[in-house]
């Protein structure tokens, strides 16, 4: 007989029948407790209906409550301790203390930064991906859930014109996502050692700063960054480009990298991405889109022109919790050069030798985790439940609700930001006597002070404005008015402040 050395135990327990009935004591004791980890079918369908309770009140009171509340949260009641608490009092905690404070990603009236989505039928995929707990990271281990995400990738690939053959993954969002690019543009061209401080990245000012991250992160921080010369509306000046990869190469630099916005975070602007497609295939530079806000705009046929040139990307990033609804914590990348990414990426250990198959792309291949949520789940249940049309036409809804939304501004008196490319934009009040960026500063205060649409606001050349960005599902017509009537009030108490 094997002896057993158990820890806690600290004896070998041989043909002890005394020490092996004192054990198994024990551990049934134990299961006694354990067990309430695994609430029978008759609990189960009791905190169901209470959490199902509590979406279906949710979602009614988001029409009526606010978009934004600055609060003071109650930590006291989120602290953990060892006691148990009613699901009934923790979902009343829930709702006060976290679903009631802050900005309301759910909310049709979240008009600021990049709004969310969070369609319903994703937190249901989210649901059976977490009970099922599918192992996500291998094919092995589960062939079916690496499967559909590949499916999804494979779709995304279909969008936006990348080859069969290009690999992807879904990651958390689009900083990973970005992540994940750059390294495999810093792998592909060997920037390392001495290469680093010679070799240069082309960008937009207007790039998202996880962009900035990701280079300090992958060890690029001593790369010559340039950011390139916008035109009047904030996109990437080609010809500049051409005249500055022009003169480094003159002073014996080594380009390697154009990043191109698909839709930058503060005014939407869409790079022209086919020509800076053209600069980058003639210098051989690697060539990175970030769409993590515009990209699914594709999908309108009278947007694809826009986006002509998205094809040609080495790289490319999207965010289907931005454009496509989904809760936060889905973005996605594309990429041409497979190496490149597992050179970074692919490793094999000796615990993992099971798992070797070549049957299709691991995501533990392509991305720095290993063990994943079953993340694809949460898009692909919606596209195969709804179909895909109805997020076209969720896309378009919004980019008609931004030319309504500037239309009535500008009756009221509002000056407008150039038209967008996307859906997002921006105003401000003109004031003929006075400080124009102060009177704007005090109007966003006290939108954000009532709170029933929330707006941001941003610098364009040093002038304050007002930010609209379109983007949630339940943005509707109706959230539109409403926010021209809070705008209305607004206004009116900014003047009455200011005396004018
Ligand atoms: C939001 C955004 C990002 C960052 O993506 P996360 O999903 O927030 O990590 C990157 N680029 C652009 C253009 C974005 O709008």
């Amino acid at each position: 007989m094997r002896h057993y050395s158990l820890t806690g135990y600290g004896v070998s327990l041989g043909n002890n029948q005394k020490l092996m009935k004192d054990l198994i004591d024990r551990i049934i004791a134990l299961e006694s407790i354990s067990k309430e980890l695994e609430p029978t079918e008759k609990e189960r369908d009791r905190l169901n209906q209470e959490v199902q309770a509590y979406a279906n009140t949710f979602i009614k009171a988001l029409k009526t409550k606010p978009a934004y509340t600055k609060g003071e949260v109650n930590s006291d009641a989120l602290k953990i301790d060892s006691h148990q608490h009613s699901l009934t009092t923790l979902l009343e905690h829930y709702s006060s203390e976290v679903a009631d404070q802050g900005i309301k990603p759910a909310s049709g009236g979240h008009l600021g930064y990049i709004p969310g989505g969070g369609i319903y039928t994703a937190a249901l995929g989210d649901f059976l991906a977490a009970f099922t707990n599918e192992y996500a990271g291998m094919y092995y281990g589960s062939p079916g859930a690496v499967t559909i995400e590949n499916e999804l990738l494979d779709w995304m690939k279909g969008v936006f014109g990348f080859p069969k053959n290009a690999i992807g993954n879904l990651t958390s969002g689009g900083s990973i996502a970005n992540l994940i690019a750059l390294t495999a543009a810093r792998d592909a061209y060997g920037v390392k050692n001495e290469k680093i401080t010679k070799s240069v990245i082309y960008m937009s000012p207007q790039v998202h700063h996880c962009i900035h991250k990701a280079i300090r992160i992958i060890g690029m921080e001593d790369v010559q960054i340039r950011l390139l010369t916008l035109d009047a509306l904030s996109k990437i000046d080609s010809e500049k480009l051409k005249e500055t990869i022009a003169h480094d190469l003159e002073n014996g630099l080594r380009p390697f990298m154009i990043i191109a916005s698909a839709g930058t975070t503060d005014t939407g602007a869409v790079d022209p991405l086919e020509e800076i497609g053209a600069i980058a295939k003639q210098h051989h530079l690697w060539y990175h889109i970030d769409g993590a806000y515009g990209g699914f705009f594709i999908l309108d046929e009278e947007k694809k022109e826009l986006f002509k040139g998205i094809e040609m990307a080495d790289s490319l990033v999207v965010d289907p919790h931005k454009s496509l609804f989904i809760p936060y914590g889905l973005g996605a990348v594309l990429i041409k050069d497979k190496e490149a990414v597992f050179q970074s990426h692919h490793y094999t250990a000796n615990y993992m030798q099971d798992a070797v198959t070549n049957m299709q792309i691991n995501p533990a291949d392509v991305s720095p985790e290993l063990t994943k949520h079953f993340r694809g789940l949460r898009l692909w249940l919606p596209l195969k439940l709804h179909g895909v049309q109805p997020f076209v036409a969720c896309l378009k809804e919004k980019l008609l609700l931004t030319t309504y939304f500037r239309s009535q501004l500008e009756m009221i008196g509002f000056e407008l930001g150039p038209t967008p490319d996307l859906s997002v934009s921006y105003f401000w009040y003109p004031v003929l006597e006075g400080d124009e960026n102060a009177f704007n500063e005090k109007l966003m205060e006290l939108i954000h002070q009532d709170g029933r649409i929330f707006l941001s606001s941003t610098k364009i050349d040093g002038k304050f404005v007002i930010r609209m960005a379109i983007l949630s599902f339940r943005t509707k017509i109706t959230t539109i008015d409403s926010a021209i009537v809070m705008i209305k009030t607004c206004l009116s108490a900014a003047k009455s402040h200011f005396g004018i």
